[in-house]
């Protein structure tokens, strides 16, 4: 119930404050620093959400992707692999998740996303079940997706960009296949806009705050290859090194070893304070709000 109050409070908010007006991001900044204590909270399973990524590439190509797309090689995950960090990952919480989410990239490119679904139910039986996508692939989604959407009890959530998709088709294909469709981040009713941090390739900044006041620290795990990692931006930082030929360096205190650690609480604890990888995003340059445009692949996208 106060969530629900809270939710129709917020998007009341959103609708008649606009992302990219100075206003809101005053109202960001105060946000972030009244909850940057719930980021050095330890959490438990049932307070998490993890995400696993389907593809690393995109068919979009959006400036500031925080999971670095536009510039990824073209990559699917391997269903074993998923499935070996899903079982791995089960025992370690009891199978309890709050939320599960395929992502990427644009997880609608994988061709076995249907074996996906089947292999994060089947280890997470009761957790929210949830694809993020650019929901530009859905109009032509195969039978085989919507079905196992429906099996499986996946919540599609589309995040809206400003530019040409039939909404109208897609709402009523989930609806002809009983499948739930959300927007993210409250897309139905504005404008996507993105964030940025600036990466400062010297290392020189102050890791502890930029963790605290980060707004994807301690949040949303990323669990790929056998790795849990508090945010995409160290899961995926061998992207920036590759293209823009830099050296990011991740350590093994950045993340955390599914299958060496054995003990879910020892997990969590790690990220109740910043890693060490922290000590390269610039948190006096974060900009939230920012009109959303496709990437140049430019270097000033994701370096100062
Ligand atoms: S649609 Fe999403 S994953 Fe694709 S480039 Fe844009 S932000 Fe990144
Ligand atoms: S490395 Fe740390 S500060 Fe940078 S995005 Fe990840 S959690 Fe946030």
């Amino acid at each position: 119930m106060k969530n629900k109050v809270s939710h129709r409070i917020t998007r009341f908010f959103r609708r008649i404050i606009p992302y990219n007006s100075f206003i809101y991001r005053v109202f960001y900044q105060i946000y972030i620093r009244l909850f940057a204590f719930s980021k050095l909270k330890k959490k438990r399973p049932d307070q998490i959400d993890v995400q696993i990524h389907a593809v690393e590439h995109c068919n979009l190509g959006c400036k500031w992707c925080n999971a670095f797309s536009p510039i990824a090689d073209e990559k699917f995950a391997k269903i074993e692999e998923i499935e070996a960090d899903l079982k791995r990952f089960s025992e370690l919480t009891g199978s309890v998740l709050r939320k599960l989410i395929v992502s990427g990239g644009e997880p609608l490119l994988h061709p076995r996303l249907h074996d996906i679904f089947e292999c994060a139910r089947k280890y997470f039986p009761d957790c929210v079940l949830e694809i993020i996508t650019n929901g530009l692939l859905l109009k032509n989604a195969p039978d085989t997706f919507w079905k196992s959407c429906n099996e499986n009890d996946v919540t599609i959530s589309v995040t809206r960009y400003p530019i040409e998709n039939n909404t109208e088709k897609i709402e009523l294909l989930a609806k002809s296949h009983h499948v739930k469709l959300v927007y993210q981040d409250d897309t139905d009713i504005r404008e996507k806009t993105m964030y940025f941090t600036p990466l400062d390739p010297s290392g020189k900044q102050d890791a502890a705050s930029s963790y605290r006041l980060c707004y994807m620290s301690n949040y949303c795990f990323v669990l790929e290859n056998g790795r849990l990692y508090t945010c995409p931006t160290v899961a995926h930082i061998e992207f920036i090194n590759k293209y823009f030929k830099q050296d990011f360096i991740v350590s093994e205190h950045d993340y955390a070893d599914i299958y060496q650690m054995t003990n879910i609480d020892d997990i969590l604890s790690r990220f109740q304070k910043s890693i060490p990888f922290c000590r390269y995003c610039v948190k006096r340059h974060r900009l939230s709000g920012l009109n959303w445009a496709l990437s140049e692949k430019d270097m000033t996208e994701c370096i100062c």
